[in-house]
């Protein structure tokens, strides 16, 4: 099945799509079209997004849906409010034929009582958050009695967002004979078991799996030390003029300051992030949709529900630890037809992380070099002249009358003179700096091949801590082991605050002992009656942003 109009798709149907121009089914339409439209059996999908994963559902059962019904038919879950809205605003075009078909997305963070409202209108497809939808059975303004497609979308997703009581919540209020549909990036533990609960018997399909890498993206990486990286990526991102680029960092916190950094040298750039509230990312997604900013600093989270097909590059400021993430990332460039570049920017010493990206990606990542100066404004002019040349109309009317007498110039010259003008600021910029200086992973990383590195980390970390000042055990106190260190900011004050927040409802003060913060992680000592409290009250709070997590010390 190589075209559309091979399938069995109603003519309503293929007319909607073949006016938005799909014309061949992507490899997952390819599968699941024939198989929703003729099986029964419950499904397991595999694919990332940008697969065509909505069409990939929607289409065939738009086909089958009973428009004379006014009751659910198809009910779809996904983990994002953008998502959601994505999924629905598909969903209308593709059924734009269908007059008397009806969908409503219900999501978080916008008015129930206008998703209220436009439920009475009796839609036959929901597209909806977990957390939402249960608001609204518990308000009887939906019910999931009739359907017969259920669709759980970005599955992992859903599940390592904490949706699984939700999930099984909605899943309870369905009947035994609809047909459920389990879309999943990856086949995590969690996926696998929410499969075996309430999946039968499922048919399974995978396509643009971790080893089926894009082969349009080319991959680059640049060993560049902690405190030079925010100068390697200016310098990356001004040797690759006319691109349009997500920046993913870990936190909240890098991202942001990323995004600052950027800003404050004359980017066109912004940051995505949990941080915000709904209506700034709003706002910051749509700036980057529409090409006000051409860089976005995000969050793996945050920048899920962006669906942006004309990335031109893709750069990991910092490296994630799962190598899936790593090809997730990258493969939001190189859509479309379009070549794309991933960029990782990797500490001295990360050598093993990259090994292991390599290996189970089986991705070939090539070293490359932070630009020099006069490599940077090389490849800006070459940009000029691309935008020059790709450049046919005329956007304004343009009087020759303007143009002063210049015959003592030859053109090269005024070309020369335009150039030196467009781009003074940033030949200065470079003419004063020293070039980076070329950076090999550390020593320690390559040597280290057995073990888990954290604890060794940490053992290191405290052995050295014990160099400094040799401790007599206090009986009275207990030492904890604390997640965050230096890196984080934070500080002794830091911890002391968190220490009494975290023991004041007993109204009496603890005492505290030694406090030592290390670069990743810190250590503290306080009076053991206070243990218990601490624990229970530390948990699942955060610091600027990261999880607090403490231990009992060995
Ligand atoms: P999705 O994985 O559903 O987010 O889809 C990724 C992008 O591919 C969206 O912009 C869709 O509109 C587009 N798309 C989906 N199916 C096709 C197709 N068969 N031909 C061309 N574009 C498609």
């Amino acid at each position: 099945m190589n075209l559309f109009t091979e399938t069995d798709l109603s003519p309503e149907i293929l007319k909607a799509i073949g006016e938005i121009g799909y014309e061949s089914p992507t490899e997952i339409q390819k599968q699941t079209i024939p198989f929703i439209s003729t099986d029964i059996r419950d499904l397991i999908a595999l694919a990332q997004t940008g697969t065509g994963k909505t069409a990939a559902f929607s289409l065939p059962i738009l086909g089958m849906i009973d428009d004379s019904s006014r009751k659910i038919q198809l009910l779809v879950l996904c983990p994002t409010r953008e998502l959601c809205l994505q999924i629905a605003k598909d969903i209308k075009i593709y059924s734009k034929y269908l007059p008397n078909i009806k969908s409503v997305a219900v999501y978080g963070g916008s008015s129930i009582n206008d998703q209220i409202k436009q439920l009475r209108e009796k839609p036959q497809i929901i597209v909806g958050t977990p957390g939402r939808v249960i608001d609204l059975i518990n308000r009887k303004a939906l019910d999931f009695s009739n359907i017969h497609w259920l669709v759980l979308d970005e599955a992992d997703e859903m599940l390592s967002m904490g949706f699984k009581d939700d999930l099984e919540t909605i899943i309870s209020e369905t009947p035994e004979t609809k047909q459920t549909l389990l879309f999943s990036a990856t086949m995590s533990k969690e996926v696998e078991r929410i499969s075996k609960n309430y999946l039968t018997k499922p048919h399974r399909i995978s396509v643009g799996s971790i080893n089926e890498v894009k082969k349009n993206i080319k991959h680059e990486y640049y060993v560049v030390s902690y405190r030079q990286k925010k100068e390697a990526l200016k310098r990356l991102i001004d040797s690759n003029p006319n691109h349009y680029t997500i920046i993913f960092c870990r936190t909240r916190m890098e991202t942001q300051e990323v995004a600052d950094f950027l800003m404050q040298n004359g980017y066109a750039a912004d940051a995505l992030h949990g941080d915000l509230s709904q209506a700034q990312r709003d706002t910051v997604m749509k700036k980057f949709r529409l090409k006000n900013i051409n860089i976005l600093v995000a969050t793996d989270v945050a920048a899920r529900g962006l669906d942006v097909d004309s990335l031109t590059h893709v750069i990991h400021f910092s490296l994630p630890d799962d190598p899936e993430v790593f090809v997730h990332r990258s493969g939001r460039t190189g859509r479309a037809g379009r070549d794309g570049v991933s960029i990782a920017l990797i500490k001295p010493e990360e050598g093993r992380k990259l090994k292991m990206i390599k290996s189970q990606s089986k991705i070939e990542i090539v070293e490359k070099f932070i630009p020099k100066g006069e490599d940077i404004i090389k490849a800006q002019v070459a940009g000029v002249f691309e935008q020059l040349l790709s450049q046919h109309e005329d956007v304004f009317e343009f009087d020759n009358a303007l143009i002063p007498d210049l015959s003592a110039f030859t053109k090269e010259e005024l070309v020369k003179q335009l150039l030196q003008f467009q781009l003074k600021d940033m030949a200065l910029y470079y003419k004063d700096r020293n070039d980076l200086a070329e950076v090999k992973f550390s020593k320690e990383d390559r040597d280290r091949d057995r073990g888990g590195r954290r604890d060794r980390d940490r053992g290191r970390d405290r052995d050295r801590g014990r160099d400094r000042k040799p401790r007599r055990k206090n009986e009275n106190m207990v030492r904890f082991f604390f997640n965050l260190g230096k890196r984080d900011q934070l500080k002794k004050v830091d911890v002391l605050d968190i220490i009494n927040q975290s023991t004041k409802k007993s109204g009496k003060k603890a005492d505290i002992g030694d406090i030592e913060i290390l670069e990743k992680f810190s250590f503290f000592e306080i009076e053991k009656n206070f243990k218990d409290e601490l624990m229970r009250n530390i948990s699942n709070k955060k610091f600027k942003g990261r999880e607090m997590r403490i231990e009992v010390a060995n």
